[in-house]
């Protein structure tokens, strides 16, 4: 089950796109395909497509095969993944190998069951962290093998890995020093729910290290995501990748653009602008790529293309778009 590397020369630039196919793409999205695409194709390197359907429930194959249309129909195109390369392209087929790496986690003692429930979790936990998610209080950390027993006859465990009380730093190509004291920032995080699912922390450093991949670009907001994942390919004796974690698109009114904005998924942005140059422009000039928002085409973008020019800043949208893809 595992995928084709991209390369047996390990320094050769790989890149990905690796959506969650729970809905429609929307600008955001895209905007993360584009700049992913760019830095590999201005390398000359190679450009993966992974689905990252986990939660096989929320993501339909029908949704992966919509990205994948509106990615073609964007200009990207990528050299293996998504349904060209068949199963392995997608989590949900990938489980025997994640329980691979699990293994090897818990042969070194980091891994423990964690029984807590989602209502005990929230009684339990503080602080609050600003994102609104808790940091374990490690609740289920010390339990004796009896308890662990008894336990497990009431209700199937979470796995959780033990995290350290130290610094993890990372340097962000795009954004710069960043880091996290894992023990206070986040406590032991869940690599496996109860029911079975792998966590996205455990499958993307295993995929992103499996696949070959030397290059991360996703959302700022994967930013604090990225010290566990530092963590976990250290202790399974991995190469981390750069990352790159690009802005994120605002509306004028600060507001921050998701999944929620059906009203500028690619969709609508398609029916609206029936070609990609205009939609290309207006991302290039939000991220600083262009000027100003003058249609262009991917090529032209990749031709120029460094990581300097890309602003860290979150890129507001000019309202034009907003209205013209809702009036449209
Ligand atoms: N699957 C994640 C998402 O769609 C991206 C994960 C990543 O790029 O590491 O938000």
């Amino acid at each position: 089950m595992t995928a084709r590397r991209c390369s047996s020369n390990m320094q050769t630039v790989c890149g990905r796109f690796a959506p969650t196919p729970s809905g429609r793409m929307h600008l955001g999205n895209i905007l993360c395909a584009m700049l992913s695409w760019l830095s590999v194709r201005a390398a000359g390197g190679r450009y993966l497509l992974r689905i990252e359907d986990l939660d096989a429930m929320r993501c339909p194959r029908t949704l992966a095969d919509q990205i994948e249309d509106d990615l073609q129909w964007f200009g990207i195109d990528w050299d293996d993944g998504g349904s060209a390369g068949g199963e392995p392209w997608y989590q949900s087929n990938r489980f025997d190998l994640y329980g691979r790496y699990l293994e090897k986690l818990e042969r070194k003692g980091l891994l423990y069951p964690c029984f807590c429930s989602r209502a005990e979790l929230h009684a339990a936990q503080a602080p609050h962290r600003s994102d609104g998610t808790y940091v374990y209080a490690g609740t289920c950390r010390n339990l004796t093998p009896e308890q662990v027993a008894q336990k497990r006859r009431q209700r199937p465990p979470a796995v959780r890995v033990r995290v350290p009380d130290r610094q993890i730093c990372l340097i962000d190509g795009c954004q710069g020093a960043y880091a996290q004291n894992l023990a206070e920032d986040c406590g032991d995080f869940i690599l496996r729910r109860s029911d079975g699912v792998y966590g996205y922390q455990l499958a993307v450093v295993v995929d992103d290290a499996e696949m070959g991949v030397t290059e991360v670009v996703r959302g700022r907001d994967l930013l604090e995501s990225t010290p566990r994942q530092i963590y976990l390919y250290e202790q399974l004796g991995l190469r981390a990748p750069a990352f790159y974690h690009i802005p994120l698109l605002t509306a004028p009114d600060g507001r921050r653009l998701s999944k929620r904005d059906g009203d500028l998924d690619l969709g609508v942005l398609r029916g609206r602008f029936g070609r990609p140059e205009p939609i290309i422009g207006m991302l290039a000039a939000a991220v600083g790529l262009r000027p100003t928002a003058q249609p262009v085409t991917l090529q032209e973008l990749a031709a120029g293309f460094s990581w300097e020019q890309i602003s860290k800043e979150d890129a507001v949208l000019p309202m034009g778009i907003l209205q013209e893809a809702k009036t449209g």
